[in-house]
């Protein structure tokens, strides 16, 4: 008896995550610049909040960049999203709402090769919701480590270098720099609230 099987539907979820400066958005660069060169579809997303370098690109700390478009949410992702496009890139999916991991999953479910780009920890080194989420469904996780500053270890966390105790304090330079788990000293951002 013949086996009958199923047409292949393409969709499913890539993560890249890690410290700052770890090289996640030059790796996501590096996969969505692949896909546009064999001329699939694709379109690039990053949350409103994070305009750091630039309004319409998403922009690695060496300076690669690649377009990209703004949106406020996940629900306004899914609906930016063409029928047509077969690869959608996301980077900071650390600053969106708990909804992504779902609309990762419709996108992927449509067929989509989704690539999520996104802190995994945050200045504390608490998961930073909703990486951890995303990373329990998505189908490749790749890890990425920086090098510290201090010691030259792999490196993956991010060291607040400014007392303050809010959870989004978007900067780079100056504001953060990585360090390993033994360089890495949480209490540095709190420092001055002990000080009178
Ligand atoms: P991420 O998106 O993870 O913050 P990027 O892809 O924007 O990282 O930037 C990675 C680049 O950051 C590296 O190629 C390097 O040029 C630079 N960089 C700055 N500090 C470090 C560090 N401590 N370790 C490794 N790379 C660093
Ligand atoms: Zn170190």
């Amino acid at each position: 008896m013949d086996i009958v099987r199923k047409e292949p539907h393409h969709g499913w979820i890539e993560v890249i995550t890690g410290s700052m400066f770890s090289g996640k958005s030059e790796e996501l660069i590096r996969r969505l610049r692949r896909t546009q060169i064999a001329r699939q579809k694709v379109q690039i997303f990053k949350p409103l909040i994070d305009n750091r370098f630039s309004e319409d690109h998403i922009v690695s700390h060496s300076d690669m960049r690649i377009a990209s478009q703004n949106v406020r949410n996940s629900d306004e992702l899914v609906q930016q999203v063409a029928e047509e496009t077969e690869v959608v890139g996301i980077d900071e999916g650390q600053f969106f709402d708990p909804n992504l991991p779902a609309a990762c999953n419709t996108l992927a479910d449509r067929g989509k090769r989704v690539i999520v780009a996104g802190l995994d920890q945050d200045y504390l080194g608490r998961p930073f919701e909703p990486m951890p989420q995303l990373l329990a469904i998505a189908e490749y996780i790749t890890k990425t480590l920086a090098i510290c500053v201090v010691c030259g270890d792999p490196a993956n966390h991010t060291q607040r270098l400014v007392v303050s105790s809010d959870r989004v304090l978007v900067g780079a330079t100056g504001l953060y720099e990585a360090r390993c788990r033994h360089c890495f000293d949480p209490h540095l951002a709190e420092a001055a609230k002990t000080q009178p």
